[in-house]
Order: structure tokens, then C-alpha cells, then sequence
């Protein structure tokens, strides 16, 4: 292993996926086994239920639920 693939391991290590905006962010919350950055986690508790956005929330969750049942 080179330098740069430990270095890349580590920083797999330390930040997580976000899977609203697949971005790798170091703080977030985690929803059952989600990692929800903490941007993201602002914009659902500011989204309204009746905004078009929310659904779109909800629809990612229901997806990395899916994924993780049949992986
Ligand atoms: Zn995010």
C-alpha cells in the first residue's frame, strides 16, 4: 500500500456518506443506519410535509432502506 492509499483509507474512515447528497461529511446523524450530513439534516427539519422537497427526502430514505435489505 502506498502513502496515498493509507491516506485514503483514513479518510474513508472518518467521513461518511451522506445519502441525500452523497457527499463525504465528517458530522451528521445517523437515522437507523443512515449517515445524514449536517446540512441535509437542517434542510428535512426545515422542509415542510407539504413542500415538494419533503417527499424527496423521505423518497432517498425509503431508497437506502431498500439497498441495505437486499445487500
Ligand atoms: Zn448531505
Amino acid at each position: 500500500m502506498s502513502k496515498t492509499e493509507v491516506e485514503t483509507v483514513e479518510e474513508q474512515l472518518k467521513f461518511e456518506t451522506c445519502g441525500i447528497c452523497q457527499g463525504n461529511k465528517e458530522d451528521g446523524i445517523h437515522i437507523y443506519h443512515f449517515f445524514i450530513c449536517q446540512s441535509c439534516e437542517r434542510k428535512m427539519i426545515e422542509t415542510q410535509p407539504e413542500d415538494e422537497q419533503y417527499s424527496y427526502f423521505v423518497d432517498k430514505l425509503k431508497q437506502m432502506n431498500k439497498k441495505k435489505q437486499y445487500s
